[in-house]
């Protein structure tokens, strides 16, 4: 037997400890291979379930008096995402906005905590809003940002950072895990070399977290976002987490102050006094049908348990650059993430020149990855849910399709 065939696809699918995972999700139609869990997660059975709960029990029929327990989710939802996915220790995560205004607060927080610093280290290759929020707050605040640029498929080197660091630097602005080629970032050395210098690190997890162990505490950062409908299941829109290291508690303010950062909601005071803790960094009204989704996404992952998530991810990523090189090379792809895998997290970007079209023909032929600019298709392989017979599939198509059109 060919160890690249089917066959060896599903072999690998029946020794897969989280195989049974996938059922708990809400199928999608019959015969799609949905490898784009890591822009938008499936849904599962248990959050369907819940939200139809809420709906029914608690929005129509709580109405108001809900809020006597929902005002607590951000907290407790955020305690659960630390506890499990990030190695926070209780009371530094809350859920609150979207990862942009979170970045916003905390990039904001940081350069109000080094008032007498100029500079912002960021990442000319991030995602987008990443980039356009340092943007923004350097204008509003007079502060210039030095650009840095890693390998367009190994990322960013330590070195690439320390090279700008000095003690003009107000905070270092990155992602743990690029959104394209989806190599990790040393999250410890680059942090480690911030501090050296007096700065603060803001990190970016949207891509990392839930799917690559992650230790706030241990690697000792500063402030972190990260996205909750990406592998955290939350659903299109849900609210992302935000975390503040302890120590900076009441010491770095966010610039948004609203009445949920207020310390007695409903004492409707005069005068701003911030709540303790990561709560003072909370604005406004929180979802809470996108809470209780996101809660119930967080104990599937939980359940699982991030140590194998990150097993099946990478057994998952190795194999589809065993069935690239195989099948695709060929073809006129290349490989557009670490060869690796301990430098890559869940995702693989496949480059070709045409590879929108591509990537165009393999959504019409029931498959489902990202286009990438400029020449990247990227395979999402979300643990809980992406089998091997998925990946199979995918480059089995994309093969056709690509000798078809050549
Ligand atoms: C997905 C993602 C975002 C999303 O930001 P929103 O405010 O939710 O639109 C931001 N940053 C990175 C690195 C992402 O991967």
């Amino acid at each position: 037997m060919d160890h690249l065939d089917l066959a060896a696809a599903q072999q690998l699918d029946a020794a897969d400890p989280l195989r049974a995972f996938a059922d708990r999700f809400v199928p999608t139609e019959p015969g799609l291979v949905y490898l784009d869990g890591n822009s938008l997660g499936r849904l599962p059975i248990s959050t369907r379930d819940r939200l139809r709960r809420f709906v029914d029990d608690e929005w129509a029929g709580d109405l108001i008096r809900g809020w006597d327990r929902w005002q607590d989710l951000p907290t407790q939802v955020g305690d659960r995402i630390g506890e499990h996915l990030l190695g926070a220790r209780p009371g530094e995560v809350v859920v609150s906005d979207s990862t942009t205004v979170n970045l916003y607060k905390l990039v904001a927080a940081a350069i109000d905590g080094r008032p007498d610093r100029t500079a912002i280290v960021a990442d000319a290759d991030d995602f987008p809003t990443d980039r356009y929020v340092v943007e923004g707050l350097a204008a509003q605040r007079g502060r210039s940002v030095r650009w840095v640029e890693g390998d367009p498929i190994e990322g960013l080197a330590v070195d690439t950072v320390v090279n700008v660091l000095d003690e003009t630097v107000a905070v270092v602005v990155l992602s743990h895990l690029h959104y394209r080629c989806g190599a990790l970032a040393d999250v410890a050395a680059i942090t480690a070399a911030a501090h050296a210098v007096g700065a603060l690190v803001v990190w970016d997890l949207s891509h990392s977290g839930g799917s690559v162990p992650v230790d706030l505490t241990g690697w000792d950062v500063d402030l972190a976002v990260g996205c909750t409908y990406k592998y955290l299941d939350g659903g299109p829109g849900a609210p992302a987490w935000l975390y503040v290291r302890r120590e900076h508690h009441g010491v770095l303010r966010q610039p948004i102050w609203g009445w949920f950062g207020q310390r007695d909601l409903f004492q409707m005071a005069r005068g701003y006094d911030p709540r303790d803790g990561v709560a003072a960094f909370l604005t406004g009204t929180p979802s809470v049908p996108a809470l209780v989704a996101i809660d119930e996404g967080v104990a599937l992952l939980a359940e699982a348990g991030i140590d194998r998530l990150r097993a099946k991810g990478m057994a998952l990523t190795s194999f589809a650059v065993d069935l690239l090189d195989a099948h695709l090379d060929p073809l006129g792809f290349t490989l557009g993430s670490p060869r690796d895998p301990e430098r890559r997290g869940s995702h693989v970007s496949l480059r070709h020149e045409r590879a929108l079209e591509l990537c165009t023909a393999l959504t019409a032929n029931g498959v489902i990855p990202d286009f990438r600019t400029p020449d990247s298709i990227r395979l999402g392989l979300a643990p809980l849910t992406t089998s091997f017979v998925d990946v199979w599939t995918a480059v089995d198509r994309l093969a056709t399709l690509a000798s078809l059109t050549s």
